[in-house]
Order: C-alpha cells, then sequence, then structure tokens
C-alpha cells in the first residue's frame, strides 16, 4: 500500500529540486551579458470590455497601458519589421534597445482603442490581418485599415482564413497566403510582405513558400530575441495573454524571452 505521508514527502523534496534548479539556471542567465536582440511582443486585442468568449486573449486597456509606461521606463523604442529589415541591409539605424508590438486577426477595437494608445506615446505597431475577416462584424474595415497605416501602423497578412497551414497541402496554404496578400493589395493598402502563422505552426517547406511569394518575413509564436541572425521567415515572438498576475507576469514573460535565447531553446537561427 502507498503511504501517503512517504509520498507527500518525496514529492515535496522534488518540488524543492525543481525550485533549486530553475532559480540556479535563471541566476546564471542573470550573471551573464544580456544577448544580443530584441524581443517581439505577440497580442490579439486591447479593449476595455472583456470578450467572454475570448477573454485569454484580451489584455485589458489599463494593464496595457502598464506595460507601455515599463517599456518606455526601461528604454524601449517600438519600431516595425520594415524597420529591422531595412537596419538589415544597412539602410537605416535601429535604436538602441528596439521592440515590436504585433496584433494579430485585426479585432475593430485596435482602432477605436488600441490606436489612441499608441498614439498617445508615439509608439509604431504591426497588425496581421485575416483577408476574408476584414470588415466582418468586430473586425476592422477597410477604411481603418487603410487609415492606420497612413497613421504609421504597419499591415501584415494572417493568411485568407485563418487556418493552421500545416493542416492543409502546401498548394492550399500557398493559396491562403497569396490570396490575402492580394486581397489587401487590390484594396489598397500598401504592399503586404509579412505573415503571422495562424498558431504558430509552420515547416520548411511554408517558410520556402513565403519566400517564393514575395513576403521578407514572418513571425512564429516561439520566444527569443531577434537579431540580424535570426532566420526572417521565422523570427520569434513572444505571447501576451490576459495578465493574471499583472506587470509583474509581463516581466516575467520578458525573463523568460530572455533565458531562452541564452539557453538556446527552439532558437531558429539562419
Ligand atoms: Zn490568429
Amino acid at each position: 500500500m502507498l503511504d501517503m505521508k512517504k509520498l507527500v514527502k518525496y514529492a515535496g523534496i522534488a518540488f524543492g529540486v525543481i525550485v533549486l534548479f530553475c532559480g540556479a539556471v535563471i541566476g546564471y542567465c542573470l550573471s551573464q551579458p544580456e544577448p544580443e536582440g530584441f524581443p517581439i511582443l505577440e497580442y490579439h486585442m486591447v479593449q476595455a470590455e472583456e470578450p467572454k468568449e475570448a477573454a485569454a486573449y484580451n489584455v485589458p486597456v489599463e494593464e496595457f497601458q502598464q506595460q507601455l509606461d515599463y517599456l518606455q521606463a526601461e528604454g524601449y523604442t517600438t519600431i516595425s519589421i520594415r524597420d529591422f529589415l531595412r537596419a538589415k541591409k544597412g539602410l537605416q539605424e535601429l535604436p538602441a534597445k528596439p521592440v515590436i508590438l504585433t496584433f494579430d486577426d485585426g479585432y475593430r477595437t485596435n482602432y477605436t482603442e488600441l490606436l489612441p494608445l499608441l498614439e498617445a506615446r508615439n509608439m509604431k505597431a504591426t497588425i496581421f490581418m485575416v483577408g476574408n475577416d476584414i470588415g466582418q462584424d468586430k473586425y476592422l474595415t477597410w477604411e481603418q485599415l487603410r487609415d492606420m497605416q497612413k497613421r504609421g501602423i504597419e499591415i501584415g497578412s494572417h493568411t485568407a482564413n485563418h487556418l493552421p497551414l500545416t493542416d492543409m497541402d502546401l498548394a492550399t496554404a500557398r493559396e491562403e497566403v497569396k490570396l490575402s496578400k492580394l486581397l489587401m493589395e487590390w484594396n489598397k493598402v500598401d504592399t503586404i510582405y509579412t505573415l503571422s502563422y495562424p498558431n504558430g505552426k509552420f515547416t520548411p517547406e511554408l517558410r520556402d513558400m513565403l519566400k517564393e511569394e514575395e513576403y521578407l518575413a514572418a513571425v512564429t509564436g516561439d520566444p527569443g530575441y531577434n537579431t540580424f541572425d535570426t532566420d526572417p521567415y521565422l523570427l520569434q515572438r513572444t505571447n501576451i495573454p490576459h495578465p493574471t498576475f499583472g506587470l509583474l507576469e509581463f516581466k516575467w514573460r520578458l525573463l523568460k524571452t530572455r533565458i531562452w535565447t541564452q539557453l538556446g531553446i527552439n532558437q531558429h537561427i539562419q
């Protein structure tokens, strides 16, 4: 028979060992110089009203403002993916501490609630649109999209129908990324050259196909710092869901990004 007392004791010891090990790893990483590169943050919606069915994807306005203030206090400057790609070619300089803010899916509140928060702080962002959702209930309209672009927001593709590209054959995946790009360009959105993989799922074949379809960069859901050596079609990105532990959780997610980079966990180096 199982001795419960012994079991609890061993579980306690195992937990203690894990905590000590994690503490040692974090301590080691922090004692080393910060690695090269910068984070890309992945958001979905920022709005005051919590959506019942998608609360996990919403960062409430107040919490988002705290995050932006924290980034500014830490000396970060927002850039676009275009800035990064131009800097990689030597065509422009990057600020000392860049960060890219990205927003997937293209919710209408990106225009009504998010945009004013960014503009008040002179910050840039990139929004990845699902082609066939544009103008639908809850999603950005064509007019809002074009206006945001005029106001300095970068627009990218999140495919035509928001289905994981790994769940279909390559020919269908090619149609998904081609169609969303053409649809937006036909509707007078400037050239689309970046993509966010639905569900963050990709394969080496998809990566090569994007290049053939004249995309210049794509973002994953794998955290890590980005440098000029990062594969531009597999840029590292840190997910920022609805916070449970406030700003502390945000800081932890940034720290985790640094630690993953330092330990080389799932880093997409070219
Ligand atoms: Zn999405």
